[in-house]
């Protein structure tokens, strides 16, 4: 029999139902309701102090929380303006600072858009400028790893290739891969043999170690003709969140699903008892 990995499920950002506004009051609440991790959103900024990231790497530890991070929105790793890729750069590697030092090992980001370029000539620039960046991050002494989202729009650089792309090009990144933005940038992938089907790619491209540690986000998603609209709730929407948490059980996965629903721990749990009740 296959070995079952374990998955652990949370929030983006706090859940509705902390007790009070803070990192800290947050880890409690996932804890409270039977959640497993919590990513910090740093999507407006990058609010947290050093001081405050050492009290959440030690109520995360004390209270078994995993933890992982968003970069700031206001990102393009491919834009014509020097002077926006070295913000761009510099947002990064703020952002790994202190979720490295909040003790987080996944930093989410949205890399870039495509700026008239063909999807080739973007994913060389960012690459080129991705790899100079985690090579940043390693000498730094941090242990996070630098995490590409898959976008829900075809405006946006990160499809499925080129976030497993740059994954398999550049020591220090990993993918982050939302099941919804991919649902939405294409209408498809959203059966289960869909779903066992980018798993398989995740194996065949990364290893199966990169199936191991997985950093997902799942959430319900509107969308049309120009990909993704805004998110929803999961029973509002037409995700099939079932077929790919069989998927993610029959093939092994492991690692962090952080759901990005508007009642967020309301269907982060969801998720988690629904996975727990598969066979
Ligand atoms: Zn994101």
């Amino acid at each position: 029999m296959r070995k079952r990995r374990r998955l652990m499920f949370g929030t983006a950002g706090l859940p509705a139902s902390a007790k009070g506004q803070g990192a800290v009051a947050g880890i409690d609440a996932i804890a409270d309701l039977g959640l497993d991790a919590m990513e910090i959103e740093f999507v407006r900024g990058v609010w947290m102090s050093e001081d405050l990231a050492v009290q959440v790497k030690r109520r995360a530890r004390a209270r078994k929380i995993y933890l992982t991070a968003h970069a700031p929105y206001w990102l393009n790793l491919n834009s014509p303006d020097a002077a926006v890729v070295r913000a761009s750069i510099q947002r990064i590697m703020k952002s790994a600072a202190v979720a490295d030092r909040a003790g987080a090992r996944h930093l989410a980001f949205h890399a870039a858009f495509y700026c008239g370029d063909s999807p080739a000539r973007a994913f060389g620039k960012i690459k080129r400028r991705l790899r100079r960046l985690a090579a940043r991050v390693v000498a730094k002494g941090f242990k996070i790893s630098l995490s590409p989202e898959l976008m829900g729009r075809p405006s946006q650089f990160g499809s499925l290739e080129e976030i497993l792309g740059l994954s398999s090009e550049i020591e220090g990144v990993t993918p982050c891969i939302d099941f919804s933005h991919n649902h939405a940038r294409t209408g498809e992938w959203n059966t289960y043999e869909e779903y066992c089907e980018l798993l398989d790619l995740v194996r065949g491209v990364l290893g199966s170690g990169a199936l191991r540690r997985m950093h997902i986000h799942v959430a319900g998603i509107d969308y049309g003709p120009k990909g993704e609209r805004r998110h929803l709730n999961l029973k509002e929407s037409d995700m099939d969140y079932r077929a790919l948490l069989t998927a993610l059980k029959h093939r092994g996965a492991g690692g962090i699903v952080i759901c990005e629903s508007p009642n967020i721990e309301v269907d982060a749990t969801l998720l988690k008892k629904t996975y727990s009740r598969i066979r």
